[in-house]
């Protein structure tokens, strides 16, 4: 259990950062959130926070979005957490949990003359524990949020209903997880990961006009993808039938890391085996997040001082 949140502009201990069952967001899902992950780095004795700045300057984003002005940029809002980390002394992996809300209280659907708060929590967190010869997938019968509805590159809570939807319905009808389709068709994103296809040894994954959010793992990868390995990924609309046919599949994200996708609709993906572009990757993330590879230690920021 994490001891303090940053809350209402203090640290205080995580029993006193409480909501009222009347605040805006509690009601009518008006706020956004974060997602982030830091690794503890044993022979460094560090703790690395994964592109911080990069997650709060898209929690900015989606403030933008949501009428909501936080008295914080995004190197204010990397220190308060870097000081939260600091004050609750993690030697673990951590997930650490941003949301800036509509906090006033009272009735009113709107995003307009209410209180704008962020607060933020870290939660230890255990080994993830993949599906090492990777996950059954379905498409699910929901479609994605659209832009002109709920905007998905916004990373809005009251939008997570659709990933809820999503994920469940998966989930009962005996699948590890969900992929979803834009309203005309096109394959957009996991309930809340990024997808990826390989075929004849290009990645492809959808553009940012398909509903996706715009995922940092997926930024992440294709820089990875490009600069280590030596392969393009090409951004472009994916139909549901290229994922029965795809060379390798897998889906991406802060809390699932990279994880390879086995089975789509019943239909082995590739040889149904993990594929080599999606291990190469997965072992190269793995490390990266972790501060082990030092061309991109600027991606990880050292939570403790003088390790
Ligand atoms: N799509 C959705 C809907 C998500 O919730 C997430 C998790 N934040 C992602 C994609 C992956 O984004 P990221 O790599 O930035 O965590």
């Amino acid at each position: 259990m994490p001891r303090y949140a940053f809350f209402r502009g203090a640290f205080v201990p995580i029993e006193e950062a409480r909501l009222s069952i009347m605040a805006h967001v509690v009601n009518y899902g008006t706020g956004c959130f974060e997602g982030i992950r830091a690794y503890w780095n044993a022979d460094a004795a560090q703790l690395y926070v994964f592109r911080l700045r990069e997650h709060y300057q898209r929690l900015l984003r989606s403030c933008r979005i949501l009428h909501i002005a936080l008295p914080y940029d995004a190197d204010e809002l990397s220190e308060i957490t870097v000081e939260l980390l600091r004050k609750e002394g993690y030697r673990e992996d951590v997930y650490i949990r941003p949301l800036a809300y509509k906090g006033s209280e009272g009735i009113g659907v709107r995003l307009h003359d209410l209180v704008d708060e962020f607060a933020v929590f870290a939660v230890p967190f255990g080994k993830y524990i993949p599906k090492e010869g990777g996950i059954r997938a379905c498409v699910s019968s929901w479609r994605r949020v659209n832009d002109t509805a709920i905007p998905a590159r916004a990373k809005i809570i009251g939008a997570y209903v659709n990933s809820a939807f999503s994920k469940t319905e998966a989930h009962l009808n005996g699948f590890d997880e969900a992929i979803v389709l834009t309203e005309d068709g096109h394959v957009s994103e996991g309930s809340a990961e990024n997808i990826f296809l390989v075929r004849n040894g290009q990645l492809i994954t959808p553009p940012v006009t398909d509903n996706i959010l715009e995922g940092i793992t997926r930024a992440t990868l294709m820089d990875l993808a490009r600069q280590e390995l030596g392969i393009p990924t090409v951004e472009r609309r994916i139909h549901r039938t290229e994922l029965y046919i795809a060379d390798e599949a897998f889906f991406c994200g802060t809390g699932v890391e990279l994880v390879p996708i086995a089975e789509v609709d019943h239909r082995p993906v590739g040889t149904g085996e993990v594929g080599p572009i999606t291990r190469r990757l997965s072992d190269l993330y793995g490390r990266v997040v972790r501060g082990q590879v030092p061309a991109y230690l600027h991606w990880c920021t050292p939570v403790y001082e003088g390790a």
